[in-house]
């Protein structure tokens, strides 16, 4: 059965790998996919692409969520019904505190006043149940860091 007036929701793919970084964004933290020998961090991927070692135990680690914006477009039209009614809306590029870009979303911030190296913050919003996604909001005036 289908519901017309539900909004429709677009969630990631949660795979073996993945899980655990889904896993804690619904307790509200970030986490990062790092390599235990040189601690290196990457999007989930099987290897380290930074040290030498071939097979490094790769493990997800607390991080930051903190970055600043490097980049970002304001997309106007959409072209699927799950972004219908967040038009316009940002997709934007977070450089993280320990290295690695996250694309994302800027809250809490109109984007007429997006800017480069605007110091954000992780936050978790619950898009469906049991899907949580990190989007950032710019750090408020008095906030360290
Ligand atoms: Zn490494």
């Amino acid at each position: 059965m289908t519901d017309e007036s539900a909004p429709t929701v677009l969630v990631p793919e949660v795979d073996e790998v993945n899980r655990p970084f889904w896993e804690a964004a619904r307790r509200g933290e970030f986490l990062l996919y790092t390599c235990a020998n040189c601690g290196g961090h990457y999007y989930p991927a099987t290897d380290c692409t930074q040290c030498d070692d071939l097979a490094p135990p790769m493990s997800w680690q607390p991080a930051s969520g903190l970055g600043k914006v490097v980049s970002w477009i304001v997309m106007h039209r959409s072209y699927h019904d799950a972004f219908k009614q967040q038009v316009p809306y940002n997709v934007s590029l977070v450089k993280l505190d320990e290295g690695p870009y996250f694309l994302t979303n800027i809250v809490g911030c109109d984007n007429a006043d997006l800017r480069y190296e605007m110091p954000v913050v992780a936050e978790f919003q619950e898009i469906a149940p049991s899907v949580t996604l990190p989007r950032f909001r710019p750090l408020s005036e008095g906030s360290s860091g």
